[in-house]
């Protein structure tokens, strides 16, 4: 066997950016997988611009979730129309309809799924909200012409219009983009049930339960039981518990389900809650040292021992911050941990001063309508802080307080730093360590991810 060659770096449609291979790999699941729905999505809606592409040679990348003993992890691969000629070209990528016909066959007609199916009808029929209710029949142009397999179809008064897809075999990724950007436009909720959870879960059960936002629904022997008991359809819906694993499962209706996120049906959302408490964890560590500190010196809070933890948490998450320390150190005699602080203060400021909509000021002493943009002068201007124009810059423009980047005196500050000292980019030990307090505005991919899910907080969203 030949060496194996891989995609390295692909470029995703700022504000997500270049994403390496190494990153990609170690990002948790639920980040991988949201962004190998994108693909799959905009695929959907446009074959010609590919939401990632291959940095060689241009090419639409998408990401294959490549199985291990007990998990899987994320590969970038070319789509079949790719150049063979490109260095990085990895061959032999199934074509979808190949794939899909082999995965299919056999299991079209499979007998449990037209039980089933039949089942689920049955149930949910007896509900008396139900108006009509259908298998195999709901017309999905562009779906419907090409093998398929039945569903179920209903209508349920006020609840809505549901199409209820029983899934015992995995699901194909563009399938599963089709299929929810399909019933988004006709306004339907599509909901993906199994009739088990299988361990290690197969890649396509991962990729309804990331578009279902961490909620997986069972039609089992209990569900059925439930249903029947009770004249409606009951489902089994196991929530992931953010550790890789389930939280028992429960039973619900229909009626349980949230249906207003657009492509999404679910119980709880389990992925944005995790994704918003992470991004909080380390700044909520800075900024509880920040109060502590200034209570005993509040002039001059920043060299306080309170910011001795969260430093040294920092430095777990973010590689090269110690060489930087040292580095730092030689070149200019202060401590990083001390300056970080300072640093910290001043995105806090910008931060939650949008949030408030009126300034709120963690380092200086300005007051009044325009204290931000003192505070933000007078930073920039002193030496100290010269080297982070860029960063402060990008900060601003991904807050609400960008429109403060069109005020003259402020964009002649970060012209000025920027043509008289080095500037730190996105590589920096510096950059990176503020990209991880403030991920909704430094860390493309999460802002991208939490603008997607329509959960970008307030601070770090544009401008009204
Ligand atoms: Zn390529």
């Amino acid at each position: 066997m030949s060496h194996q060659r891989t995609i390295l770096i692909a470029d995703f449609e700022l504000p997500r950016g270049a994403v390496g291979i190494e990153q990609l790999m170690a990002m948790p699941r639920a980040g991988w997988e949201h962004l190998r729905a994108q693909i799959n999505l905009r695929r959907r809606q446009d074959r010609t611009r590919s939401l990632a592409k291959c940095r060689l040679c241009e090419g639409g990348v998408f990401i294959r979730s490549q199985a291990t003993r007990d998990s899987h992890v994320p590969l970038y691969a070319h789509f079949p129309e790719a150049s063979k000629e490109c260095p990085w070209y990895d061959g032999n990528n199934l074509r979808p309809d190949d794939a899909r016909a082999a995965q299919y066959q056999g299991h079209q007609e499979s007998a449990l799924h037209r039980r089933l199916c039949a089942i689920i009808e049955e149930v949910t029929k007896a509900d008396p909200r139900c108006s009509h209710s259908a298998i195999d029949t709901y017309l999905r142009p562009a779906i419907h012409q090409r093998g398929r397999w039945p569903d179920v179809y209903v209508e349920m008064g006020s609840l809505g219009r549901f199409a209820l897809e029983i899934q015992l075999s995995k699901p194909f990724a563009p399938e599963i983009a089709a299929r929810h950007l399909h019933y988004d436009r006709e306004g339907v909720a599509l909901v993906w049930i199994f009739n088990m959870l299988e361990h290690p879960m197969p890649q396509g059960f991962h990729d309804v339960v990331t578009m279902q936002r961490g909620n997986a629904f069972v039609f089992d022997e209990a569900a059925e039981a439930a249903s029947l008991e009770r004249g409606t359809l009951m489902l089994n819906c196991h929530l992931e518990d953010g550790k890789g694993g389930w939280l028992a499962p429960r039973l619900v209706t229909l009626h349980d389900l949230r249906t207003e996120s657009g492509r999404c049906v679910f119980v709880e959302d389990r992925r944005s809650d995790l994704l918003e408490a992470w991004s909080r964890t380390e700044r909520d560590r800075w900024w509880k040292a920040l109060r502590e500190a200034r209570k005993q010196k509040p002039d001059w809070p920043f060299y306080h021992d309170a910011f001795a933890n969260p430093w040294e948490a920092l430095g777990h998450e973010v590689p090269g911050l110690a060489g930087w320390e040292a580095e730092f150190w030689a070149q200019r005699s202060d401590r990083a941990r001390a300056h970080s602080a300072m640093l910290f203060a001043i995105l806090c400021s910008v931060a939650h001063s949008a949030d408030k909509g009126m300034p709120v000021l963690h380092i200086t002493k300005f007051k009044g309508e325009t204290a931000v943009l003192q505070m933000l002068n007078s930073k920039l201007m002193a030496a100290d802080f010269r080297h982070c124009g860029r960063l402060i810059e990008t900060f601003i423009d991904h807050s609400r307080l960008s429109p403060l980047l069109a005020v003259e005196s402020l964009s002649k500050k970060i012209f000025e730093a920027v043509r008289s000292d080095e500037q730190i980019d996105e590589e920096h030990p510096l950059w990176r360590a503020m990209a991880r307090l403030f991920p909704e505005a430094l860390n493309g991919v999460v802002r991208a991810e939490l603008s997607d899910l329509g959960r970008l907080p307030k601070w770090a969203s544009a401008a009204e």
